[in-house]
């Protein structure tokens, strides 16, 4: 394993630790080995140490998203069905390889990547290359194939003749003894968090329907606990939500129809929340409805409710883009819509953050600068805590005490 060998001493304009507290002007950060060492007033730099002076930066701890597709590149490029379909193995692990160091050099340090669609687990591979320093990439957590209920997934059966034999984007499982049996190979694969599908667009004139009973759910939930593995369901639908809900799930995904009764519980039970509101937009705008810089567009506005009930009943709300339908690398657009639906910028930083660590079960080590935490940070020229937009413009990024990206002029 790499490591920087000298101590790295950084001098950045405004310090933002996610701690809750604001930014702070006059610190300074030491990191020796892969770890922050220290956090004290910038006027002493340690002997034998590289410095980097930000005066015009904000230092924060690398970002994190808890909802990615490192396997899948926007659909407006090459259409999902076609990417699952068309696209060997080895060629979408070779771009998930680009995708992983164009999350990195973005300022995102650590991913929850739920689900490779059809492409196996090669995420699990992808994972190790990482850790072991052979690909730079954001530190990985993965769910590998992820379940859905069998017929209930895509390519769609119905779109092709009725003898094809078509891949899937996951494991088709019907019934409690396969489901549990889906759950202990994925976790015996290498999953650190078992993806369930509660809900798809199944219905007869496509809308969304719930695809496992409560009783599979509750099967497949306790069988991953047992294991140790949290467990994310995909559920757009209030009763979807509801029934993972109470199967007892660790995170909902999108959850873009739920009730404020459902978020209500949510709250209560201490689920995670992870809005995907990019995704939502990005594909709105591949069929031609972008939302404009002062209107929101017809597929947003929902979201906009939804979010301020979350916002309101209290949820712990992760930041969760699921990019991959739009491009690797842009994961800020998130954190920029989470302000734009409600949020300060404080609070979409926090997400991205701290309470992304928390959700992840990493909030000892990760989310946060702080003394003993892995060195994990990034700079941005400008002020995110004032303009979340500030996060386009990274100019320093360390992961695991290593820098990947310097700013310009210096060495
Ligand atoms: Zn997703």
């Amino acid at each position: 394993m790499r490591t920087a060998a000298t101590p790295i001493f950084i001098r950045p304009g405004r310090m933002w630790c996610g701690d809750g507290k604001p930014a702070q002007d006059g610190l300074a950060l030491l990191i020796e080995g892969r770890r922050i060492t220290a956090i004290g007033a910038s006027n002493a730099p340690p002997e034998n140490c590289e410095i980097i002076d930000l005066p015009q930066a904000t230092l924060l701890p690398g970002l994190i998203d808890a909802h990615a597709h490192l396997f899948l590149h926007p659909y407006n490029e090459t259409s999902w069905n076609e990417q699952v379909l068309n696209e060997a193995e080895a060629y979408r692990t070779i771009r998930a390889v680009r995708h992983a160091k164009a999350t990195l050099l973005s300022g995102f340090t650590a991913l929850r990547d739920l689900g490779t669609e059809g492409a196996g687990y090669a995420d699990i591979a992808l994972q190790r290359a990482i850790a072991e320093d052979l690909i730079p990439g954001p530190r990985l957590k993965v769910a590998g194939r992820a379940i859905v209920a069998s017929g209930c997934y895509g390519p769609a059966r119905r779109l092709f003749r009725p003898d094809c034999c078509l891949p899937q984007g996951a494991e088709e499982v019907s019934g409690c003894d396969e489901i549990v049996r889906a759950v202990r190979h994925q976790a015996a694969h290498g999953a650190d968090w078992i993806k369930l599908y509660a809900d798809y667009r199944v219905g007869p004139d496509g809308e969304t329907r719930p695809t496992f009973g409560l009783h599979e759910l509750r099967a497949a939930i306790t069988c991953a606990h047992d294991l140790n593995r949290p467990v994310a369901v995909h559920a757009t639908s209030d009763e979807a939500i509801r029934r993972a809900l109470e199967a007892g799930c660790d995170s909902i995904e999108h959850g873009y129809d739920g009730s404020r009764k459902t978020f209500a519980l949510m709250a209560r039970q201490g689920c995670a929340f992870l809005p995907t509101l990019t995704a939502r937009d990005a594909i709105a705008s591949y069929r031609g409805g972008h939302t404009s810089d002062d209107a929101l567009s017809e597929a947003m506005r929902p979201l906009a409710l939804t979010f301020r009930v979350a916002l309101d009943e209290g949820v712990t709300i992760g930041c969760g883009s699921d990019v991959g339908v739009f491009a690797h690398g842009t994961n800020y657009r998130e954190l920029e819509w989470m302000v734009r639906l409600g949020m300060s910028p404080h609070q979409a930083l926090l997400s991205a953050t701290a309470i992304n660590a928390r959700i992840l079960r990493s909030d000892s080590s990760l989310g946060r600068l702080a003394p003993g935490f892995c060195a994990d940070l990034i700079a941005v020229s400008g002020d995110p805590t004032r303009d979340i937009s500030a996060l386009r413009r990274v100019t320093l990024v360390i992961k695991d005490g290593v820098i990947h990206r310097r700013p310009m002029g210096s060495s």
